[in-house]
């Protein structure tokens, strides 16, 4: 078999099924990868997320026996959105961030690995073939900086010279020998703009991220945000983008290949407080296509509320002590409650006295009591 015939077969393949960057590497073991992921364990900077088991994360042939080498795949998405939302006065929104609009993009590159890899069973019908994307398995960065996709920026994300960082990774193990591709060279210099934006100084340095930090993970949590960061979260309702509008290789970088990562702007900025009381079913309608719905409806809910207590939203107050009244579930609760408390005004302050008697949880009532003073406190000033 003529291996770099096939190589490039699958490279002009590739562009007529809407990949735009395609790379090769080995499958040898990924041993710096190893060691930073054991040092990120050490210091407690997982998100939780991730595979736990390293080996399986930096050694491919843990997962596919007689694993060769690796095809990394990118495709660009859209940085900006083609319409507008249409907003009235007063009317507040929340957003999703960029890797979230559309359709969500595991489908996306599912669709894509799975006809590379018909391809490749049509032409090496004894081919092993193992797809992946986002499964925690893998680490698609490393894949890709290895594949000469892109570098591996300060902010943690793949850098590729034409798209920026603003594509979506898969990759796929062979047991197939192509000839691997030269990684890119690192262009981050002196620059430090990321790690500048970054809101929560989750970037500890260059290329390390301390996940328990970062906006991007806490938005996807399902338990209380710690205070600390709720204000930091500002109107953001899934993910953080800041790390990489602030990069330059992403300026001017807006890509709109692919229909299917069009974004609704209703959905990629929806109206906040209509999320306050969605149903399940309502719920799934409007965000389940999109990849920042995989946690449910409470996150997103939660986040919601702190938006709106971002943006002091004395209008929310009625639905805010709907969330209150009505919920069940403690996070969303208790959110609500200091979401009452950021507003503080009269209308919330009469509230929380009223629903300080009627609520039968203690740990809400302790909630209801700090905010109460937390209002009083700000009235003395
Ligand atoms: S995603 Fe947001 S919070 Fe996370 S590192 Fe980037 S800028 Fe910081
Ligand atoms: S902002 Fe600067 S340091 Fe951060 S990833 Fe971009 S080029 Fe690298």
């Amino acid at each position: 078999m003529d291996y770099q015939q096939l190589k490039a077969e699958i490279i002009a393949y590739s562009k007529e099924i809407g990949i735009d960057k395609i790379g090769f590497a080995s499958a040898d073991p990924f041993l710096e990868l190893k060691n930073r992921l054991i040092r990120q364990q050490e210091l407690g900077y997982q998100s939780g997320f991730e595979e736990p088991d390293i080996e399986k994360r930096a050694n491919p042939a843990v997962l596919m026996e007689g694993a060769n080498s690796i095809i990394s795949i990118a495709l660009a998405y859209p940085s900006k959105m083609k319409t507008r939302v249409e907003s009235k006065k007063g009317e507040r929104r929340g957003i999703f961030c960029r890797a979230s609009w559309g359709l969500d993009y595991h489908l996306i590159l599912k669709d894509r690995l799975e006809k590379l890899e018909a391809f490749i069973l049509s032409k090496v019908q004894e081919a092993k073939v193992k797809a992946m994307v986002d499964t925690g398995e893998l680490s698609d960065r490393a894949v890709a900086e290895r594949a000469g996709i892109g570098w591996s920026g300060k902010n943690c994300a793949v850098i590729t010279p034409e798209y920026g960082s603003y594509v979506y990774l898969g990759e796929m193990i062979t047991n197939l020998p192509f000839e691997p591709d030269d990684p890119i060279e690192d262009q981050c210099g002196s620059c430090t703009k990321c790690l500048d934006a970054c809101p929560t100084g989750a970037l500890v340095q260059g290329g390390q991220i301390n996940a328990k930090r970062c906006i991007s993970f806490l938005t996807q949590t399902k338990d209380m945000i710690p205070e600390e960061f709720r204000d930091k979260i500002g109107n953001r309702i899934y993910g953080c983008d800041s790390c990489q509008t602030a990069c330059p290789h992403n300026k001017g970088k807006d890509f709109h290949f692919h229909v299917e990562m069009e974004p609704d702007p209703e959905t990629a900025k929806p109206l906040l407080k209509p999320i306050l009381s969605l149903s399940n079913r309502e719920f799934k309608k409007k965000f389940g296509t999109a990849a920042g719905s995989w946690r449910g409806k409470r996150p997103i809910q939660r986040n919601a509320i702190i938006a709106l207590a971002h943006f002091k939203d004395e209008t929310s107050v009625p639905e805010l002590i709907q969330v209150i009244e009505n919920e069940t579930n403690p996070v969303l609760k208790g959110t609500a409650v200091w979401a009452l408390s950021k507003i503080g005004n009269e209308a919330a302050y009469t509230a929380l006295i009223k629903i300080k008697d009627r609520e039968k949880d203690s740990e809400i009532q302790t909630e209801i009591a700090k905010a109460l003073k937390k209002i009083e406190r700000k009235r003395a000033n």
